[in-house]
């Protein structure tokens, strides 16, 4: 029988489970509190907890650790760059930015991305597998733990498709938000996604006023069709109008995301063409210089970059160059992963 991974597990659903072993309710709060707040990835050290209970959950269940395979840190700015490695033997990255306001950690919710885009490392080597709520979450212990930190921003935008694995990203988003464990601010968590229109629709049922961060890189269909074969099944028209249904409901500012590809998606008719299609969207648009992957020519233009954002800026818009952080150490999200799998080949 696979063994039951209580890292990922929500107070109720630690208590139904402690309830079916014959175990007073409790006993869910002093577990949840071994996990999530002293962090402690033994059961032989949860001292107030029987040893006939400790012996137990020896037997039929786990508490998720990663091993770090490789860690690379920037000389100029104090980023870190993880490959984690997961319990199957399959890795991850995560990425931890210092900034003014505080360390903000970059997780990853897959192994692997099925949605294909044309500029992105973590899709190429295919799609594995999601990663469970206790594995995203271990991404956060695991970091603060070897760093000496505290985490206090997420963004959901390693590799792959937060949306594509709603279920274990919701819980890890209601966990990290736990006042019993790490209990980081809805409002310091944010979520991209490539543009899963039913998906955005179910979160902002959810109302939890997290940050939604579309990664939307083109201004017309045919362009974005062919970056991000996501934009087929859900054309631009009913994105942005899934983004306006968000903002209505959630009332939060929506993120765009816009990597400038030289020749591709960065000349000035594309960014009147992007502000015409964000007017009156409640919104900020992050433009990022792309960065360069093995297989493709794609490449920024540092000056168009800088023309780009100053025409959205002449029409209104509230557009910003992303800071580039940890150029020493510079890899685009998921090469890291490739070079290991090549590797092991
Ligand atoms: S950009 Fe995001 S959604 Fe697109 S392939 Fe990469 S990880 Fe997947």
């Amino acid at each position: 029988m696979p063994l039951i991974e209580l890292t990922g597990m929500e107070l109720p659903a630690l208590q139904e489970y402690l309830q079916s072993i014959g175990q007073p309710k409790f006993r869910a709060a002093q577990l949840f509190d071994w996990i999530h707040q002293k962090r402690v990835t033994d059961f032989d050290a949860m001292q107030n907890l029987p040893k006939a209970l400790r012996d137990r959950l020896k037997e039929e269940a786990t508490l998720t650790t990663l091993t770090i395979q490789r860690k690379l840190e920037s000389k100029l700015d104090g980023t870190v760059k993880y490959l984690y490695g997961l319990p199957d033997g399959e890795c991850v990255e995560t990425v931890m930015m210092r900034y003014s306001y505080g360390n903000s950690l970059c997780v990853s919710s897959q192994v692997g991305c099925k949605m294909g885009c044309a500029f992105c490392a973590s899709t190429k080597a295919g799609f594995v597998r999601s990663l469970t709520a206790g594995e995203i979450l271990a991404q956060v212990y695991e970091t603060e733990r070897d760093l000496g930190v505290k985490i206090s921003h997420i963004v959901m935008m390693g590799i792959g498709e937060p949306l594509d694995n709603y279920e274990n990203v919701l819980r890890f988003l209601r966990l990290i938000n736990s006042p019993s464990g790490a209990n980081i601010s809805l409002r310091n968590l944010s979520l991209s996604t490539c543009g899963l229109v039913d998906q955005i629709d179910r979160l902002a049922e959810e109302k939890l006023g997290i940050t939604l961060s579309i990664s939307l890189h083109a201004s017309d269909n045919e362009t974005r069709s062919r970056m991000m074969p996501v934009n087929r099944r859900y054309p631009m028209e009913e994105l942005l109008a899934a983004c306006k249904r968000y903002t209505d409901r959630t009332g939060r500012r929506i993120s765009f995301e816009y990597a400038l590809i030289a020749g591709e998606n960065d000349r000035p008719e594309d960014a009147r063409r992007l502000a015409h299609c964000l007017k009156g969207q409640l919104c900020h648009i992050n433009l990022i210089p792309v960065n360069s992957v093995k297989e493709t020519s794609f490449h920024a233009d540092r000056k168009r970059v800088r023309e780009f954002q100053q025409e959205l800026s002449r029409l209104g818009m509230n557009a910003t160059v992303r800071r580039t952080l940890g150029a020493d150490i510079n890899a685009a999200c998921g090469q890291l992963r490739r070079d290991k799998i090549e590797e092991t080949k």
